[in-house]
């Protein structure tokens, strides 16, 4: 399959790992949009919100359990953090496998 994140859980792509589990796989994003951003993506391809099948739903609280943690490694309690899933075009998704942003390190002002 020609996915990029695929690749990266796989490892045919190299990226700079923060976490992983059975179930997601998590690395800074390339072009961070924050002092740091990373990317929570879970090991089962299915492109969105929109295409996750019911027997899928354990990987997204596989997601949060996974932000919760890096959240906590990177002692953002105190300041908080930001956690995102664009999702089509209007949302800004350029990557077709559903993936969780978790953006910190500045006060996000807007929406
Ligand atoms: P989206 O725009 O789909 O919500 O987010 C996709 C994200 O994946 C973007 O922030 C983009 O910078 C990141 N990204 C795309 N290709 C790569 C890559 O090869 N490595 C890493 N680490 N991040 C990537
Ligand atoms: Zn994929």
């Amino acid at each position: 399959m020609d996915c990029i994140f695929c690749k990266i859980i796989n490892g045919e792509i190299p990226s700079k790992k923060v976490y992983e589990n059975d179930f997601v796989f998590a690395f800074y994003d390339i072009e961070p949009h924050a002092p740091i951003h990373i990317l929570i993506v879970p090991k089962c391809h299915t492109e969105s919100v929109l295409t996750l099948n019911i027997d899928e739903y354990n990987y997204i609280s596989e997601m949060f359990k996974a932000a919760k943690l890096i959240a906590n490694d990177l002692h953002l309690e105190k300041n908080g953090f930001r956690l995102v899933l664009n999702t089509g075009s209007d949302g800004g998704q350029t990557v077709m496998h559903i993936h969780m942003h978790l953006l910190a390190g500045k006060k996000f002002l807007d929406f």
